[in-house]
């Protein structure tokens, strides 16, 4: 039995991982870390607290599905205890994110925009795409719930990162979000993102390939929020024993 600590327990994916690693036998959520902690899902009885740092229980691994802020924390107490991190959160600043590569030179971190089996497989695909129709314009469009804090989302982003690599160049450098007002044409090279909000969308993403005469369309449609929490469970259920180090989805899957 793995006893796991989830940072954000009482959110949206906190409820998911509560119902998917309840009945499995082969987890017990142990503790969890929210601000949220006075309102636990119904039937939830780990200790939850606000800092890593109040909590009575050691977990065996820790889940992180918050916010940037509280992740940070998360990651200074799993490195201080010396247990893995299975990372979800998105929205990391540069400095956030090389404060998650000095952790996992101490502990094992998988860390993953997105954990669903369907979207580490069309990352592949976009590589791919990218570096086979090298002349086409690659627009990337997400949508989400009217919830989500941040755009593009993560997913969005390691699409554009996977393209980028296909195409041998630095997302940064090539980069457009969010076009307004009088652009401009489109400067060739460019990888576009745009973002949609609205009502329950748990996620959907979409590249777009476009030459002169033909487009290529590679999308994912997540129609539960529990394909990620299983994703995060099967990360944590091969994070278990291994080495230090960064890891990713991939890593996982094997591909
Ligand atoms: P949510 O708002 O429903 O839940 C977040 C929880 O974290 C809340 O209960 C909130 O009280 C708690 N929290 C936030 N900041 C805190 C802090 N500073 N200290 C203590 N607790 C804090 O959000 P959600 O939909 O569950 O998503 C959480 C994160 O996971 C987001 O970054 C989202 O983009 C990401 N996400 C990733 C994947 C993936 O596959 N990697 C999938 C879904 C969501």
């Amino acid at each position: 039995m793995i006893k796991l600590g989830i940072a954000g327990l009482c959110g949206r994916m906190g409820y998911e991982l509560f119902a998917c690693a309840g009945g499995s036998g082969e987890f017990e959520i142990v503790c969890g870390i929210d601000r949220d902690g006075k309102k636990p899902h119904i039937g939830c009885t780990a200790e939850i607290k606000e800092h890593p740092g109040e909590l009575s229980v050691v977990p065996d691994l820790f889940i992180d599905f918050s916010r940037p802020e509280c992740s940070v924390q998360v990651l200074g107490y799993a490195k201080e205890k010396g247990i893995p991190v299975v990372l979800g959160t998105t929205g990391f600043t540069d400095a956030q994110k090389k404060l998650i590569e000095d952790t996992a030179a101490s502990v094992p971190v998988v860390f993953a925009a997105n954990f669903s089996v369907g979207v580490n497989v069309l990352l592949l695909a976009v590589e791919k795409t990218a570096a086979v129709m090298a002349d086409s314009d690659i627009e990337i469009v997400e949508a989400h719930h009217r919830y989500k804090v941040d755009a593009p989302s993560g997913t969005a982003l390691a699409m554009g990162e996977a393209a980028a690599r296909g195409r041998g160049v630095s997302l940064k450098d090539v980069k457009v979000s969010g076009r307004d007002g009088i652009t401009g044409e489109r400067v060739h090279g460019t990888i576009g993102f745009s973002a949609v909000r609205g009502g329950d969308i748990v996620g959907e993403h979409k590249a777009m390939f476009c030459s002169d005469g033909e487009r290529v369309e590679i999308g994912h449609v997540a129609q539960s929020r529990a394909t990620f929490a299983h994703g995060a469970l099967r990360a944590a259920r091969w994070l278990s024993g291994r080495q230090p180090g960064l890891y990713t989805m991939k890593d996982v899957l094997s591909i």
